[in-house]
């Protein structure tokens, strides 16, 4: 009997009594009691009729309960698909629909709003609340606590996950076994991850982040996990002396910075801080190490891949960069045109092939051609650049990059120009269509708090450092830039927002 996920990171703990999740109010779920609410859930599952490569669509706070049904989806054999707690009953529907779920779970909140949508796509709907109840719980108390476990190959699908949303409609990655649990051993490994290990586990759990990296890293380890509902920054600081590591976005990192009771002894003990999902400012990359001494182990990866490159444990975590590409994962930087393997230290798309690199889109076979080639590279759609040592640095979305009057504009280049200047917290820079350079450069700002910002002054140093056709055209100053809940800009948003600034 095979099931490669279910083989590596849950079996071995059958029977062991040390915890696996600490609760928040103060509790622990042990290895041994979350293995049996994993086989009643995946008991419950085959109860509904839900069989091997079924989807189960989750629309769900996270709690332990939420995690135990992941893990029963996984005995089960069924195919997990997470959905962000943000999405309206509108983006529901096309999300059911799309992933043609046997069992839809939501909150017990929102059963009015979604069982026409449940209805309509002929699937099972049961609730599941950030507490723990719902009708789903129900059905799996009453079920026994150990169960068959499905048998999977490594193709076979363990989850559908679907992309953020950032420049466009989101897509359904299809994660296979393998490629979930290669990832996992790679990540233990190079960030040497054991049984002692606490993690502080604040990230939201339908995502790739808190999902795969986080939680699969812990139970490959056999570590436990400071399981907490969200990022309250009260509570991790009330927490933190227990962890030994902790993965977090950015905006995790500059709200610790943000509070005078994160001090160099409170973090003393940490053995790992861990950023992704966006990038991380060197700026707060060295306010970070100033205040605490640990430099913030920074990685890069993406919902069709897990992870791709990581900072390194030993040695020099190069602030801005995304390091090296991890055991097994090749990269290289190719042109954007004719797919050519560009030299050292030129900008260009990010490929990245191994055995992390999703089997495709779901249901979108060309938008897949498009963007997995035959040989097995991904094209990320991400800007990067490989330095004479090997590390690896995002300069921007495709998406996101600038062409005015024909020449190429790295928004990042700009930012990181503009968050020098005096008063400046953060910038995002994009572009807006222009009648004769067909796009041109509008730079938002945000102050710092209390501060106000010197245009003129800015303006004059943007016009003696940067060349004409990089100069933003429009200043605007919001209060804040528009985030997700991963803590990445939309630039979508703000080139909506600025679409008619030279028009
Ligand atoms: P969509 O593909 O739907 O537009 P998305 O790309 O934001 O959305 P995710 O898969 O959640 O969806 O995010 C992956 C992207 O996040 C990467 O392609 C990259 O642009 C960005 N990213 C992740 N980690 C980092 C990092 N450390 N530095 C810079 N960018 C990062
Ligand atoms: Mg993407």
């Amino acid at each position: 009997m095979t099931n490669p996920l279910f083989d590596a990171l849950f079996a071995p703990h059958a029977g062991q009594q040390t915890p696996f999740l600490h609760l928040p109010d103060g509790g622990a779920i042990g290895y041994a009691d979350f293995l049996g609410m994993a086989a009643q859930y995946a008991n419950a599952l085959d109860s509904l009729g839900v069989t091997p490569g079924d989807r189960v669509a989750v629309h769900i706070q996270k709690s332990p309960e939420a995690l135990a049904l992941y893990a029963g989806c996984v005995q089960r054999g069924a195919v997990f698909l997470p959905l962000n707690t943000a999405y309206t009953p509108a983006e529901l529907e096309y999300f059911v629909g799309d992933s043609g779920a046997a069992l839809f779970v939501c909150d017990p909140g929102e059963v009015a709003e979604v069982e026409g949508i449940a209805k309509d796509n002929g699937c099972l709907l049961y609730t599941l609340a950030g507490d723990g109840s719902g009708s789903l719980k129900d059905l799996r108390a009453d079920q026994a606590t150990t169960a068959a476990v499905a048998e999977r190959g490594e193709d076979d699908l363990a989850a559908l996950l679907y992309t953020s949303g950032t420049t466009g409609r989101s897509k359904g990655a299809m994660l296979t076994h393998r490629n979930l649990l290669s990832n996992a051993e790679a990540l233990v490994e190079a960030w040497r991850f054991t049984a002692e290990d606490v993690l502080l586990h604040a990230l939201p759990i339908f995502h790739s982040h808190g999902l795969f990296v986080a939680t699969n890293v812990s139970l490959l380890a056999g570590g436990s996990m400071i399981f907490l509902p969200k990022f309250d920054v009260d509570t991790v600081l009330a927490r933190l002396p227990e962890a030994t590591t902790m993965m977090g976005v950015p905006t995790f990192y500059t709200r610790l910075l943000d509070d005078a009771r994160f001090t160099r002894d409170l973090a003393a003990h940490m053995r790992l801080f861990i950023s992704g999902s966006a990038p991380l400012l060197a700026e707060t990359h060295e306010r970070f190490a100033e205040r605490t001494g640990h430099r913030i182990l920074e990685r890069y990866g993406m919902t069709e891949t897990s992870m791709n490159t990581s900072n390194p444990y030993d040695g020099d975590r190069r602030a801005g960069t995304v390091g090296f590409p991890l055991p097994g994962v090749e990269v290289k930087v190719c042109d954007p045109e004719t797919g050519a393997e560009l030299p050292t230290g030129e900008i260009g798309v990010l490929e990245v092939r191994g055995p992390n690199v999703f089997k495709g889109y779901w249901q979108m076979p060309e938008k897949t051609k498009e963007e997995l080639r035959e040989d097995g590279f991904f094209i990320t759609g991400d800007l990067s650049m490989i330095d004479a040592d090997g590390y690896v640095t995002i300069v921007g979305r495709g998406k996101d990059l600038i062409i005015s009057g024909g020449y190429n504009i790295y928004p990042k280049e700009i930012e990181l120009f503009l968050d020098e200047q005096p008063g400046v917290l953060e910038s995002a820079v994009i572009g807006a269509p222009h009648p004769d350079f067909g796009e041109s450069v509008v730079a938002v700002l945000v102050a710092e708090p209390g501060g106000t910002l010197d245009l003129d002054g800015i303006e004059a140093a943007t016009r003696a450092n940067l060349a004409g056709f990089k100069r933003p055209r429009h200043v605007a100053v919001l209060d804040e830039l528009p985030r997700n809940t991963m803590g990445k800009v939309q630039k979508k948003e703000l080139r909506d927002r600025f679409a008619h600034v030279f028009q």
